[in-house]
């Protein structure tokens, strides 16, 4: 029974719609408008045409105006109620876009049937999904042009006493033409995937009754984007100076050892403090173990306990004299080249892996944001089993789902609606 009333409920909101939105014929005072190409358009009479709205499809009657010179023709109407060029209202596309970026398209369709008891199909939901993420990302692209010429406005607020900048990167298998040319993960085997790249912002206000830092609730958004390095570093710094990188007293940026997010942090970030994500960190020397002593877990811990140790006290030197001490002593040149260039990473981040320090200014040495992140807006959309992305449909998900993510899905409708 109360499928039959939604259904009724929507019949009658569809006629009500239809209503509303029947303009009137211009009066003879206003039967022209301005042209794109620099004349006028005149009125040639009303026209009509169905859209689908959240209570099913209505109709809508509006003034067409055509340039006799360029013959472009145009109805100002739908620009004014944002319907140009699409079959779908605001809000049907509200929701399509909403769907597309929980899930695969497919079951976006069924949970609008379901769930609104709308009939889409489910190249509508890819299609529109798609284009409110590229939307969204030419907004954040025309901030980032601001940025990099240094117009952006001063963000106002409350000074922030710890601010957050974490980056890392994440692989999505992408369509075959999207990896010509680029050489593999592994040696020798061609490359399958493109590297997304993510970045978190968040703030500390203080510290729990232990001494340890708590991350300000709902204070993370994220960016990201498959672009280089140089492109992503514009992003993120972008992202950080909206959120108040300007009025932060402690900064700080955090990542696994990738050179690129050291380079985006001198570059963009300079002077803030760098860590190396502990987790990441441990994750080298708990690989290291299983490569060192294969399914023997007892062993791989007892040779993981002194490290750990080192690693967790920022001893760092000891840490990497011992491990170039069992890179000279084995006798499998592979593992012993493996084995430097892992020394060589503890090394190169030796200063960034100063952990005590770090604690003692009550600061997160690893905090799995970015970790999280990698799993929740990349991983769990874009890397289901079978899934290959073109980069640029990858980009517009990413897009929409970082600003889902981040709760600027509804200020961003608010903003198209002004
Ligand atoms: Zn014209």
């Amino acid at each position: 029974m109360e499928i039959a009333i939604r259904s009724t409920v929507h019949q009658t909101g569809a006629t009500a719609l239809t209503e509303l939105l029947r303009f009137q014929p211009p009066d003879a005072d206003h039967r022209t408008v301005p042209c794109a190409c620099g004349h006028v358009a005149k009125y040639e009479g009303m026209r009509s045409r169905p859209v689908l709205t959240v209570v099913g499809w209505a109709q809508i009657d509006r003034p067409y105006y055509l340039c006799s010179e360029c013959h472009c023709g145009q109805f100002p109407a739908d620009v004014q109620l944002d319907i140009q060029k699409t079959d779908f209202s605001p809000g049907v596309r509200r929701m399509l876009a909403a769907v597309g970026s929980e899930a695969p398209f497919a079951q976006g369709r069924a949970q609008i049937k379901l769930l609104a008891d709308l009939e889409v199909t489910t190249k509508a939901v890819e299609r529109t999904a798609e284009f409110i993420g590229e939307d969204i990302e030419a907004r954040q692209q025309q901030d980032i042009r601001r940025a990099k010429q240094l117009k952006l406005p001063i963000f106002i607020g409350p000074p922030i006493p710890y601010f957050y900048v974490q980056m890392d990167g994440t692989q999505v298998f992408v369509v075959k033409s999207e990896t010509e040319n680029r050489a593999g993960r592994s040696p020798g085997q061609p490359a399958r995937t493109r590297e997304c790249k993510l970045g978190a912002v968040f703030t500390q206000t203080g510290v729990d009754d232990q001494g340890r830092p708590v991350r300000d609730e709902n204070s993370t958004t994220y960016v990201g984007a498959i672009e280089t390095a140089e492109e992503f570093g514009l992003r993120i710094y972008t992202e950080a100076c909206h959120r108040g990188w300007d009025r932060a007293s402690i900064r700080v940026v955090m990542g696994d050892g990738s050179h690129w997010i050291w380079n985006i942090a001198d570059q963009h970030f300079p002077g803030a403090i760098q860590i190396v994500d502990l987790y990441h960190a441990r994750e080298h020397l708990w690989e290291l173990a299983r490569l060192l002593f294969p399914a023997d877990p007892s062993a791989q811990k007892r040779w993981l306990k002194s490290k750990l140790n080192w690693l967790d006290n920022g001893k760092i030197e000891r840490l990497v004299a011992a491990l170039r001490k069992s890179a000279n002593s084995t006798s499998n040149p592979e593992l012993a080249k493996t084995i430097r260039i892992e020394a060589e990473y503890f090394e190169g981040n030796r200063n960034r892996m100063r952990y005590p320090e770090f604690r003692q200014k009550n600061l997160f040495v690893g905090s799995g944001v970015i970790e999280a992140g990698c799993k929740t807006v990349i991983g769990s959309r874009l890397k289901h089993s079978g899934m290959f992305w073109t980069v640029h449909g990858a980009n517009a998900i990413i897009a929409l789902r970082c600003c889902c993510m981040s709760g600027k899905f509804e200020p961003y409708w608010e903003e198209r609606a002004s």
